[in-house]
This record gives C-alpha cells, structure tokens and sequence, in this order.
C-alpha cells in the first residue's frame, strides 16, 4: 500500500473564479500593471512587464516568437530538443535584434565584394556595416556600407571601397545613449559608429533600434536595451556544452528542463551552472509538491515551475501515472513559497506551466499565487509560433503543434536520463491559426487587466493579497459556459 493516499481529489484551474472586489478609480484596466517577477537575480529580481512565457517546446519558441513576445513583454525559452549551435544561434540572434549600444557588430573590410553583403542582408537581415581596417567589429573605422549604397544587380563584383561612404559621424566612447540617439535625430543619420581616440570602432547605435523601442515601449529588456530571453537544459550531462554554449551566446536565465524536476539532478546541474555563471538566474522544475518546491528553494533555484501531466498535448498521466491536478499544486506550492519568504526574506517567483490557453485561466492561476505563466497551445496558434502553417479543407489553417515527448520532437533529456529509456508522453497535432501575435496578444491582455479590475486589484501582488478565489460546483461550472443556446458557429456548421 503507498505511505499516503490523499482522498481530497485535487483540482484543475478551470473549476475556480476570481469573486468581484470593489473597483475603484485606481483600479479600472487601463490603470492595471501586469508587471511581474520572473525569478531572483544577484540584484533582486528579474521583471517581466506581462506574466507570460512561451514554453520551451519546438513547435513554439523560435526566434520569430522569442522577439515579439519580448516586444509585448514577456520572454520565450528556447529549447533544448534543437542541435545546441542552433539554440545558440537563436538567442545570439534575439540579443542582437535590438540593443542600445550594439556590441560585436557585423563589420566588412574594404576589399570584401558586394555579393559577400547582399549574401549577409539576406541572412541576417541586417542592412549596415561599418567598414573596417581588418573587417573585424574591432578595427580602425574607415567607412560605412548599408544597402542604399549599391544595386546588387549592378554591383555583385565591385569592392567595398568602390561604394562606402568615407565621411562618417561619430561619437566618442562614454556618449550617453540620449545623446547619441539626438546625434543621429540631429544629422538625420541612421547609424551613429562609437569609436576611441584613434579612431577603432568600439559600438554603433542603430536609428531602427530607437525606433523599435519607440513602437513597442513595453518590451522586456536587460541593461543593454536588448531583448530577454531564456534557454532551456536538460540534467544530462552530455547537456553540460550546451548550458556552457546558452550562457557564452547571452541567455538572460537558463530553465532546467525536466518534465519531473524533484530530482538530484536539478541541484547537480544547478552547481555546474553556477560554477560557468554566478550571475545567471536559474529556473528549476517542474513540481508538482511542496516538499519539491523546499528541495528546489535549499538548493538555491531563483523561480520554480509547477505543472505535471496537465499539459495540452501531454498523455504523461496516463503513461506514468504521475501527474496532480495544477490549481492544488499550485496552491501547495505558492504556500510553501509564502512560508520560505517569511523565514527567509527571499522571494521565490512560481511559474505555473500547462493547461492555460486564456485570460480567465491565467487570472486564476495568477490570483492562487502563480507569478507568471507558461504556455504551449496558446502562443503555438500565432503566426510566430514555430510550427509551420497548414491549410485543412473543413478546419481552415492550422498551426503545427507537437509536444516535446512526441515521437517527432524526441526530447529525450526532458524526460529520461538516457535515450533509450524514452518513450512517448505527448501527441502530434494542430491548433487552429488565428493570426499574428502582434494583431491578437492586445486583447488578452486587456481580459486580463479586466479580471484585474473587477477583483479590485491593480497589479499581480494585490491580487495575490487581496483577491477571493472560490472553488466551483459542477452546475455553477455548466452555468458558466454557453448552455441552452444553437450557437452561430455549430448552425454553420450543419
Ligand atoms: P499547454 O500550454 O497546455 O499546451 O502545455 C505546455 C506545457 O506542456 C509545456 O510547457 C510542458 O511543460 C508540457 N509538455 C510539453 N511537451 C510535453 C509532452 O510531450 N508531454 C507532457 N507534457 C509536455
């Protein structure tokens, strides 16, 4: 017989509701902030301005979704099921994407031909470059190229020196980023070269870069003013190269991806991470008890994420047997949170991962104490997500959306320790497409401040003081979904 049977059957996020506080002036939507706490760092915590991650899943977090969910304020895991040169290169490619001062810029010399950067546009989409005495991003500057300067028709044979503009603004090192970006408003350039006394380029300032942070002033950025995003390992240890790869390529915060993290491999792999890194923030899991969360919390994990078994695609439960339902995980383990906070200061942000595909259930999962949250389905019906698009007869266009224990997606590390104990814990299949991220994340936010508002709360911590979550009846629950009435949609359809 086991140690302990519970008879309390545990419960889903969507059998609770948020009851109404009294909302004030202060606390209509527009007035909501979903700032949040991602996990602590060595100077507090890490925020994110919305509370949502996109897993760490091949079908979902490429480098097109990691940008413009950064860009609405969030952060994407990439994952660990990829080849590790092309994780890295993802994230190389967010943390180059956008920055204030941009580092280890891509530079050309004078003798490069014109179809070596048409080759480098069409790559990397980047469409400046200084020109340097080495053609190195650390040489003495001597000119700019960009794509205006030649016809790639006319041109794919000439030199660099026969088209590069030779009179250069620049700035000394020690500018202000204001200064420059007014430097370059000032003499209506789009690239302003920093460089030393003598002249060796040490950083540029893009114009477009002001500009994106001018179209999406809720973005999540690190000091530098470039994007977050995060990458996930698994416990193997053929995974140490990769977690060495992921921090040398500038993740902000590694996740530890395990689909059981209440394991001795979650603090050995955490030791190896701080020994590479002591700055790098570390997130552990997933768990699904309190008594993970405290073992997690001792070894010194800066988040912890909650979730088993529940996940849209996820068959787990019904291979294992393992599994809890997330709304009581979630509750067991932002208590114990609560209760490491009082005795010891810190505080350990939850992300609650899986079974949340909308605004009701991210309210709920916030308000029973979640401090951001993690989804699969719902960022892979956007555009951006990673899976490709398909068009079905009847259904119309669907997104790819297979899980990382599917037969196509074979994350072996996340599930077993070695490759041929694996077998399948998740489906293949689609999600219906509904458009960009950019035309439709907007209104889920606004449910969510909505929530926000009619619970009385006007940020993620009064919720998590101050909200009333009550626990629904089976009929209260009928009467909560559409009942009684033909909608349109199923007149359609017959
Ligand atoms: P969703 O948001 O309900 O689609 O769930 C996404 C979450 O499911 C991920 O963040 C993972 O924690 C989990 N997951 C991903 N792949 C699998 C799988 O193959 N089996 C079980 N769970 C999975």
């Amino acid at each position: 017989m086991a140690k302990k049977i519970i008879y309390e059957p545990s419960r889903s996020l969507k059998q609770y509701r948020l009851l109404t506080g009294r909302t004030s002036a202060g606390s209509i939507p527009p007035k909501v902030s979903l700032r949040t706490r991602l996990c602590c760092s060595s100077g507090g915590h890490v925020h994110l301005n919305i509370p949502l991650i996109s897993a760490a899943m091949q079908a979902v977090s490429g480098k097109r979704m990691a940008i413009a969910l950064a860009q609405h304020g969030g952060i994407s895991v990439i994952p660990c099921s990829i080849p590790i040169d092309e994780q890295a290169g993802i994230i190389k490619d967010v943390k180059r994407f956008k920055a204030g001062f941009q580092k280890d810029v891509v530079a050309v010399s004078r003798d490069d031909k014109i179809s070596g950067i048409a080759k480098i546009i069409k790559e990397k989409g980047y469409g400046k470059f200084p020109v340097t005495s080495n053609g190195k991003g650390d040489g003495r500057l001597i000119g700019i190229i960009t794509r205006k300067n030649f016809d790639i028709r006319e041109h794919a044979q000439d030199r660099v020196s026969q088209h590069m503009a030779t009179k250069v603004i620049t700035a000394g090192v020690g500018i202000s980023l204001h200064d420059a970006n007014m430097k370059m408003v000032k003499h209506g350039i789009d690239v302003l070269p920093i460089v030393d006394k003598r002249n060796n380029l040490k950083l540029m300032v893009f114009k477009k870069d002001m500009e994106k942070h001018l179209d999406f002033p809720n973005s999540s950025v690190d000091e530098g003013k470039r994007y977050l995003v995060a990458a996930a390992v698994s416990t193997q240890p053929a995974d140490r190269k990769r977690i060495d790869a992921v921090i040398s390529a500038g993740a902000d915060v590694i996740f530890i991806d395990s689909s059981d993290g209440y394991s001795d491999f979650q603090a050995e792999t955490l030791k190896y991470i701080r020994k590479r890194s002591k700055s790098i923030s570390v997130v552990g899991g997933n768990v699904i008890t309190a008594e993970a969360f405290d073992f997690l919390a001792e070894a010194g994990f800066d988040a912890v994420k909650v979730g088993m078994g529940i996940g849209s695609g996820c068959i787990t439960q019904a291979q294992k047997g393992t599994g809890r339902g997330q709304a009581t995980a979630l509750i067991d383990i932002c208590l114990a949170r609560d209760d490491h906070f009082s005795r010891t200061g810190r505080y350990i942000p939850v992300i609650s991962d899986g079974s949340i595909a909308n605004s009701g259930q991210i309210a709920v999962a916030l308000a029973l104490g979640a401090d951001s949250v993690m989804m699969g389905r719902f960022f892979a019906q956007f555009t951006e997500s990673a899976g490709g698009l398909r068009q079905h007869p009847t259904m119309g266009p669907l997104k790819e959306y297979w899980m990382e224990a599917s037969a196509r997606a074979r994350n072996y590390g996340r599930y077993e320790t070695r490759s041929e104990l694996f077998f399948e814990e998740g489906v293949e299949g689609f999600v219906p497409h509904v458009g960009s991220m950019y035309d439709h994340l907007g209104e889920t936010l606004l449910k969510l401040k909505s929530s926000f508002s009619s619970a009385g709360c006007k940020s993620i911590d009064e919720l998590h003081k101050d909200s009333v979550v009550e626990l629904q009846s089976i009929a209260a629950l009928e009467d909560s979904d559409v009942h009684g009435v033909i909608t349109q949609q199923l007149f359609s359809q017959h």
